[in-house]
């Protein structure tokens, strides 16, 4: 990271009282681990800190000391306003509407907007939770226990359990010096990508059942019935596009779920030498190479024949 930037960013902090951090909507391990995180961190400076996700906190991260913490609005004044974890603010909803530009925006997607006064983006990063980490350890600010669980939850969640292709041996060494401040992996890896609730698991069938292949790609989609029928409580697609990216003969997967305010939640996951951030971004979304999201107007069954068919001109076979 540019030292330059990291001064900036340790003068921003020491000249702070109070701070307010925010992450994505439908938020995953890195958002939720990357917010909490750098949440306790600067509590521990004596930081008076509000954490804020406009979806709230995922059943999933529960286990993680800090979440309680974390409330659904944004309300009050503020020295600072971090961004953690999102390439474009529409990322984060609408809960800083009224706020105007934030302050700092501390991110590893490559789709990046520089959207915030300080832009700490590095796209070699695995997980937002890597960049703090790094920040933290520059600036010499201590990591708690709960400071180094939430922070390895982000790092274990964006790299899959270090099965990305981006998971190199720093990866793995950050991974180790949490562990050595306590962070138990092998429970923090069984609480937030293992373990799933019966529900997720029955939803997961109805989109099994229906999946639809053509040459290397492969697809299905979740429909609000699947959602109703199977109890699912979430609005995402309970992580089955990482189920269906395993399938070996594919190279680009795609999973449409369909949205009670009109919108379909589109997830990517793609082989190393695709990139399907690209066709994420045409639609308003964005992400990494390897994997992408966008949300997209109208109905499934038209959003899908869009979405197939950008995917397909993009392998080259339309
Ligand atoms: P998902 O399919 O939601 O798990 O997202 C895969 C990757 O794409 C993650 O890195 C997300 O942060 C990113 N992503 C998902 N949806 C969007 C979106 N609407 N805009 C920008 N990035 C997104
Ligand atoms: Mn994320
Ligand atoms: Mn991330």
């Amino acid at each position: 990271m540019n030292k330059d930037l990291v001064q900036t960013f340790g003068v921003l902090i020491n000249r702070a009282e109070r701070v307010l951090i925010i992450s994505h909507i439908r938020p995953d391990g890195d958002a939720v681990g990357s917010l909490v995180g750098l949440g306790l961190i600067l509590e521990e400076l004596g930081k008076e800190v509000n954490l804020v996700l406009e979806d709230g906190v995922p059943k999933v991260f529960h286990h993680l000391h800090g979440v309680d913490q974390v409330v659904r609005e944004v309300s009050g004044v503020y020295d600072l306003i971090i961004v953690v974890d999102c390439s474009d603010i529409d990322r984060i909803g609408e809960v800083l509407d009224e706020y105007g530009e934030p302050d700092i925006n501390i991110d590893h997607h490559p789709t990046n907007t520089h959207f915030a006064k300080l832009n700490l983006v590095r796209d070699d990063a695995v997980a937002t939770a890597e960049i703090i980490y790094d920040l933290a350890c520059s600036l010499s600010y201590p990591i708690s226990l709960p400071a180094a669980e939430a922070l390895l939850t982000g790092l274990l969640t964006d790299s899959l359990g270090f099965r990305t292709s981006n998971s190199s041996p720093r990866t793995l060494r950050i991974a180790a010096n949490l562990q050595e401040m306590g962070a138990n992996l092998p429970e923090l890896y069984k609480k937030a990508m293992l373990e799933k609730s019966l529900e997720a698991v029955k939803y997961w069938g109805r989109g099994l059942s229906r999946i639809q292949q053509e040459d290397r790609l492969v697809w299905t989609s979740l429909n609000l019935q699947d959602r109703i029928e199977a109890e699912y409580p979430g609005r995402d697609d309970a992580d089955l596009i990482n189920v269906l990216s395993r399938i070996r003969e594919t190279d680009i997967s795609i999973v449409f779920v369909e949205q009670t305010d009109g919108t379909v939640k589109v997830s990517w996951r793609a082989q190393p030498g695709f990139d399907v951030s690209q066709i994420a971004t045409k639609f308003g979304g964005g992400g990494h190479k390897p994997a992408a999201g966008a949300e997209i107007k109208g109905d499934l069954e038209r959003v899908q024949e869009e979405v197939l068919e950008a995917t397909r001109q993009s392998l080259g076979r339309a």
